[in-house]
């Protein structure tokens, strides 16, 4: 993960770990805090209840107690989803969905990219063939990831032919692992969950689905899950991918999106760079937000 981290906790909690004693402002500085950091009400009030009860059992009154407490306490919570990719199919399908300007294509990019770190062959489908820009442009963060791509024949091509064509493309040479970019206009919903129902029915008949990931702007927070709760209802998402946490101090939507929606974060987006892509820890990462 990235060395600075705007989403850590630890600046809004500094003061508070670093007094003399637990008091009553410590309990509405840590609301504060964690409400602030987008935890959300209901994470927030779970969290302060498990932290106050345990202060009473453990009769302590030192706040780097609490900062132990909290950042076991997150830990715990992310613990409870399997973050780990299932990429083990030979070739492994993942469908990338999610509204426009998340940080798709460039999500993709950095996917090849962290793939490729691992040995593994990559090709990219290109199935969101509505806007030609886009193409472009997946077609270039796919070559900085060291991915093949299969790009629409003609404008506005069925986005599931270009699926199909993709995976067939990977059986054909041998590729591990297939990555397909989709459509995300917001405005014609229902007629983009058709689209995605229909790639999927084309790519089952060659090769089962590995993940279907959701890529979530961190900075939009609640209302980027409110926008992208379509595809969560229609989509059959397997993980999420958190990106532009680098540039958001709502490090506590991390916990929030997970408890909402039950669905692990796989992958974490920190930057604009290629290499701005990790896997999801929650030990690593509950250690960077409380510090
Ligand atoms: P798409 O429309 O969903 O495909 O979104 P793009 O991949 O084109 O990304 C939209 C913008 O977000 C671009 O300017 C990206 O550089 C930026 N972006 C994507 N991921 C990250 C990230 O993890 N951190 C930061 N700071 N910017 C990101």
């Amino acid at each position: 993960m990235a060395q600075t981290s705007s989403w850590s906790l630890s600046g809004a909690l500094r003061g508070m770990f670093s007094k003399p004693t637990i008091d009553e402002n410590t309990w509405e500085d840590l609301e504060y805090a964690l409400l602030t950091a987008d935890f959300g009400p209901d994470v927030t009030e779970a969290v302060i209840d498990d932290l106050h009860e345990k202060v009473d059992r453990y009769r302590t009154t030192d706040p780097r107690d609490l900062q132990r407490m909290l950042r076991e306490s997150i830990e715990e919570r992310l613990s409870k989803y399997d973050t780990t990719l299932k990429l083990t199919e030979r070739p492994a399908v993942v469908l990338v969905v999610g509204v426009n300007g998340v940080g798709k294509t460039t999500t993709i990019g950095k996917f090849s990219k962290f793939l490729g770190t691992y040995g593994r062959s990559v090709v990219v489908g290109a199935a969101d063939t509505f806007r030609a820009a886009a193409v472009d442009q997946l077609a270039t963060w796919a070559e900085r990831g060291g991915a093949q791509i299969v790009r629409p024949q003609q404008h506005g091509q069925d986005p599931a032919s270009v699926a199909f064509q993709t995976v067939d493309f990977a059986k054909r040479n041998g590729i591990e692992i297939v990555l397909i970019d989709t459509a995300g206009r917001l405005q014609t919903k229902g007629g983009l969950m058709d689209e995605l129902s229909k790639i999927r029915r084309v790519v089952e008949k060659q090769a089962p689905i590995s993940e279907v990931l959701l890529v979530l702007d961190a900075t939009t927070g609640q209302n980027g899950l409110a926008q992208a709760e379509a595809f969560i209802e229609h989509a059959g998402v397997t993980g999420l991918v958190l990106t532009k946490l680098d540039g958001s101090a709502k490090g506590g939507f991390v916990l929030a999106v997970q408890e909402k929606t039950g669905i692990p974060i796989k992958l974490v987006g920190q930057g604009e760079g290629i290499h701005d892509l990790t896997g999801f820890t929650p030990h690593v990462f509950a250690q960077k937000l409380v510090g």
